[in-house]
């Protein structure tokens, strides 16, 4: 039996914040599904907790320690006080740990917390990009003596005791079916990913807590992402930065966030073209074998051949003052449309814990309404809108779902209180886009870092003097 002091389940952006926070005076079991990082992984495979999925919606894992944060460019900003008005901690917290963790990963805080109005609907919203940043590498997790990593490796079993209102032991197990029994002495943290908290969550409250009720049925919300036109020449240059500036860390990037008619959106310039749009939808349906890799490797060659060619074509196109690349925008989904993740009855990972069905509904926005929007706070420098009418093939979701368990500053027993405890369990813990009560309009990463933050600092008051 090895004795942890903190077990912590998945090791993304949130676990490996949290693992490297904790460290500095406690011993540290990170648990993850996938290996350790061997060079720069960027695909995405699909996700095994997933068993069915809306033809819409693409979620996958990266199938390495360090989650997502090993499949993109780090786009990275704290969320607005105007998102906060919806969540019940306060937004001095959020800034004050922000400011925290910027200076202790040397990072200006103004580059990720920045606002300037252009009225009262539209302002800048300035993120800088940490480039291709797995936080698990970054944090040298591998190196560090309190954490002990667990590959290929999920929850099995556990015990609880019931006196002290405790999980005290763990059983995990790995993909050859071996097991290794940990004591827990201080907290359980499960941070698996937004969805991938779900079957987790599922599997402690249905024992532990057997009278909750609608474990089979969760919420969920995301950020639709949608390649809508094309973007001038010579628009303004706050929201068409090179890329390449940004990414090497000589500029930051504003991103325009407009307070429409019936959503909030924010659009930003990247160039998301056709062949990019398929690969996208296309990459988390393919297995993670030597078939569906080499199919894969195929596409993003033909997206590679076909982008320089395009590149040639844009050369001589924007001599003549024509286009420079696509217009992505995003929303932030609302319960109205009512999608859904609901408990399949088929199992994954030795059958220990369940798969899920995800039923997304995009709604279709009123697309003349945004167009007009648009324009006005581009003064028209966005042209050649596809379509009046939305065209679902141009939708991207999958990436941010949440709030599946949202916090509450009231919870009841099973729910999620301001300190990211589970209500009623008294050491068990879960952070992740589970828990926003919100999906907001701003890209989630460095928010979950600040929260992984936060939890980090309420973990070590609550357990300084403490053992069980
Ligand atoms: C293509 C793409 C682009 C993105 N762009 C941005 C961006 O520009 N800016 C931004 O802020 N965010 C972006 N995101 C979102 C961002 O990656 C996530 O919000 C962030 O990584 C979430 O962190 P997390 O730790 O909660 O979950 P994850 O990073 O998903 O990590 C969860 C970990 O848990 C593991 N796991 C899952 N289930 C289990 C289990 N049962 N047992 C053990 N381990 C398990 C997984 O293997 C994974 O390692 C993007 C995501 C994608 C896919």
């Amino acid at each position: 039996m090895i004795e942890f002091d903190y077990v912590i389940i998945g090791s993304g952006a949130v676990g490996s914040t949290l693992a490297n926070q904790l460290s500095a005076i406690s011993k540290v079991a990170l648990i993850d599904i996938g290996t350790k990082p061997k060079g720069n992984r960027k695909r995405l495979i699909s996700a095994p907790y997933i068993n069915n999925a809306s033809k819409d919606f693409s979620h996958g894992i990266s199938g390495v320690f360090g989650g997502l944060t090993a499949a993109w460019k780090g786009k990275t900003y704290l969320l607005t006080e105007k998102e906060n008005k919806k969540w019940p901690i306060e937004y001095s917290e959020f800034v004050e740990n922000s400011k925290e963790l910027a200076l202790e990963m040397n990072i200006p805080h103004d580059h990720i917390n920045f606002r300037e109005e252009i009225d009262n609907k539209a302002f800048y919203h300035r993120s800088i990009r940490l480039g291709r940043l797995n936080l698990f590498n970054y944090f040298k997790i591998a190196k560090n003596k309190n954490i002990t990593c667990f590959e290929k490796s999920t929850i099995y079993d556990f015990k609880y005791k019931q006196d002290i209102n405790k999980i005290t032991n763990l059983s995990i197990i790995n993909t050859l079916g071996q097991e290794t029994n940990i004591k827990v002495t201080k907290a359980l943290i499960l941070s698996a990913g937004g969805i991938g908290n779900i079957p987790l969550y599922k599997k402690f409250i249905e024992r532990i807590l057997p009278n909750k009720k609608s474990l089979d049925k969760f919420n969920l919300l995301e950020q639709p992402h949608l390649s809508i036109g094309k973007i001038r020449k010579d628009c303004n240059p706050r929201i068409r930065k090179p890329f390449k500036e940004v990414i090497k860390g000589l500029a930051s990037e504003d991103c325009l966030v407009v307070g429409g008619e019936s959503d909030t959106y924010a659009f930003q310039i990247s160039d998301v073209n056709i062949g990019t749009q398929i690969y996208r939808r296309l990459v988390t349906r393919f297995k993670n074998n030597i078939l569906s890799n080499s199919l894969i490797l195929l596409l993003r060659l033909l997206i590679g051949i076909n982008n320089k060619i395009r590149k040639y074509f844009f050369k001589i196109r924007t001599s003549f003052n024509e286009n420079i690349g696509s217009i992505e925008i995003w929303f932030e989904d609302t319960e109205k449309n009512n999608s859904i993740v609901t408990i399949s009855s088929k199992k994954w990972f030795k059958k220990s814990l369940n798969k899920l069905n995800i039923n997304y509904n995009f709604s279709k926005k009123n697309f003349l309404t945004l167009k007009s929007e648009l324009e006005k706070y581009t003064n028209g420098e966005i042209y050649d809108f596809k379509n009046q009418e939305l065209n679902t093939s141009k939708i991207y979701v999958g990436p941010k779902p949440g709030c599946s368990t949202p916090i509450k500053s009231n919870p009841d027993e099973g729910e999620v209180n301001i300190d990211l405890q589970i209500k009623g369990i008294e050491n068990l813990y879960t952070l992740g886009l589970n828990i926003y009560p919100a999906i907001g309009f701003t890209n989630p990463t460095w928010t979950l870092m600040v929260l992984a933050k936060r939890l980090s600092k309420h973990l070590k008051r609550k357990y300084m003097f403490k053992i069980i």
